[in-house]
């Protein structure tokens, strides 16, 4: 069974599922102090709720939302809209950050001025077991982040609270990676060295490469390639994406691939109605039906079956979370 926002679900029954994509991404102290400038909190459920159900209506049945603290996580905002569309929406626990922990993280655990036990690893527990935040909507899945900077002290104690979730309860972990710093190489490094089991592991945002020598030694190593941003091009072309995942496939690679955009109803990076306009023009196809109008039919074309496209979306996924 995998928790999703509705409760368990069995997880033969996830469907086609796209492996990223937030509901809303949201900066908690900016919207309650300027939201006035930009947030309707009415129009943006019903924008939600017409959007997924559009999804829902293109045959995808799961969406992975891998919003955590620090891109303002709110559950009881995500469950009102999936109240009113029939798709699951599986919810993690974990921390995002490129650097340093906040303040009050910082001041707590081992070394730090209060000392004490590592507070993440009990709060990403209590939201596996639990629930988040007084909900009883349970994570199932880990996500964090090894950017440019690589595993700083503080990403250090993230990544070994994610690792200790992950080895009590068998949760499987998402890392957003940067793939022009080759960060997989260090995620896979420390959670190995961790007793993670890398076949548990999405090596998120592996698609913005196309190397393919580091994706297969990523893949070779039992990860999954989170080929995960398509639409997003300003870090690799649709075109681009669709030939390195092709290839890939072509080598035999299917089973250690999903497909996703990293796609959201509303992120609030792009605040407000003339920035969303031009993230539009920016990135026309950064949106949650790409894949399925556009991506799958030029895979076809590039010469993957339709097997393959099953194993991507729906074994795969239905694999990681346990199935
Ligand atoms: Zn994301």
């Amino acid at each position: 069974m995998v928790e999703t926002v509705r409760g368990p679900v069995d997880a033969a029954d996830l469907g086609t599922t796209l492996m990223h994509e937030h509901v809303f991404v949201l900066t908690p102290d900016l919207l309650a102090n300027y939201g006035h400038e930009y947030w309707d909190e009415e129009l943006r459920v019903a924008d939600a709720v017409d959007k997924l159900s559009r999804l829902r209506a293109l045959g995808v049945r799961t969406i992975v939302d891998p919003t955590v603290v620090g891109l303002g996580r709110y559950l009881p905002r995500v469950a009102r809209v999936n109240a009113e569309v029939d798709i699951n929406i599986v919810a993690a626990t974990g921390l995002y950050t490129f650097d340093e922990l906040p303040r009050q993280l910082q001041s707590r655990g081992p070394g730090s001025l209060l000392g004490g036990e590592e507070p993440m690893t009990g709060m990403f527990l209590r939201d596996v077991r639990e629930g988040i935040g007084g909900t009883d909507v349970k994570a199932a899945f880990l996500k964090g982040v090894v950017e440019e900077k690589g595993l700083t002290p503080d990403q250090e104690r993230i990544h070994r609270a994610l690792a200790a979730t992950h080895r009590e309860t068998g949760v499987p972990i998402t890392v957003h990676t940067n793939s022009e710093h080759r960060t997989g190489r260090l995620v896979l490094d420390f959670y190995e060295a961790e007793g993670v089991d890398l076949t548990k592991v999405v090596v998120g945002h592996a698609g913005d490469s196309n190397d393919l020598d580091y994706l297969r030694a990523l893949a070779d190593r039992g990860a999954t390639l989170g080929c995960d941003r398509f639409g997003l091009d300003r870090y690799n072309t649709t075109d681009r994406r669709v030939a390195t995942v092709a290839a890939l496939c072509g080598e035999g690679y299917a089973d250690r691939i999903v497909l996703s955009h990293d796609a959201s109803c509303y992120i609030d990076f792009y605040a407000g109605a003339e920035a969303q306009r031009t993230l539009y023009a920016a990135a026309p196809n950064w949106h949650y039906e790409h894949i399925t109008r556009d991506v799958l039919p030029a895979l076809r074309e590039a010469g993957v079956t339709d097997a393959q496209i099953t194993t991507m979306m729906v074994d795969n996924p239905r694999r990681y979370f346990g199935g």
